[in-house]
């Protein structure tokens, strides 16, 4: 189960370990797009481990339409837009709810995946962030539905994550600026899915 204040612990870990990887995912868009996604994303989780200390104090639904609101307002690019609408749906999952348990946790990350296919106008299989968090929540279904204990669900979880990120170098892509790109980025990681596996690998670790 997570409450509020283990959701913002969730952030600072994240942001810790986007902020680490700056060199490396600013490589994987220079590759494929215009090389600033980290820079992008970096900015919107360093500005909410900023806000944290009033984050702790929402309830879980202004929680997450404030980090909506911020990664809206400040990550920018197309992944501002996306984490913005992803965050915002989810919130309405979490109405009157104090904590979020393993149903409510897939929930949110459902709502997300539907969010971010339905304002970027895109499917599984484009190379795209949408290629870690697909898998990953249609593995956390089917865990829940076969009745999965929660430690392996936590490490399926990741591992679905992971792959979906790495399975994106063979894609051809569909949306985003790899497209513009003569093999549309095949060959390449897409730096947007990466990132999009290393938030849902730091969120599992916080499942308790
Ligand atoms: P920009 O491309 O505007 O510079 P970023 O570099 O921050 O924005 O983000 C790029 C990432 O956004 C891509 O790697 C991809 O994962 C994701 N992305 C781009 N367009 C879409 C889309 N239409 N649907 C889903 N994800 C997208
Ligand atoms: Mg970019
Ligand atoms: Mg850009």
């Amino acid at each position: 189960e997570l409450t509020s204040k283990d959701y913002v612990e969730y952030l600072k870990k994240a942001y810790v370990k986007i902020h680490e990887s700056g060199d490396y995912i600013t490589e994987l868009d220079a590759a494929t797009g215009d090389g600033d996604h980290w820079a992008n994303i970096n900015s919107g989780f360093g500005k909410l481990n900023e806000l944290a200390d009033s984050l702790e104090t929402m309830n879980l639904f202004e929680l997450f339409k404030q980090i909506g609101k911020t990664m809206m307002s400040v990550i920018g690019g197309s992944s501002g837009v996306l984490y913005g609408s992803a965050y915002l749906a989810a919130a309405k999952t979490l109405k009157d709810k104090e904590t979020i348990d393993n149903e409510g946790l897939c929930g949110v990350l459902a709502a997300m995946l539907d969010a971010i296919m339905s304002r970027g106008n895109a499917q599984p299989g484009w190379k795209t962030m949408i290629d870690s968090l697909h898998p990953a929540v249609e593995c956390y279904k089917a865990c829940i539905a076969d009745g999965v204990s929660e430690a392996e669900t936590v490490e399926k979880v990741k591992q679905a994550a992971i792959d979906g990120a790495e399975s994106t170098k063979a894609m051809e892509a569909v949306r985003g600026r790899a497209t513009y790109q003569t093999d549309k980025g095949v060959g390449h990681l897409d730096p947007g899915a990466v990132t999009m596996s290393y938030q849902i690998e730091t969120l599992m670790d916080c499942v308790k």
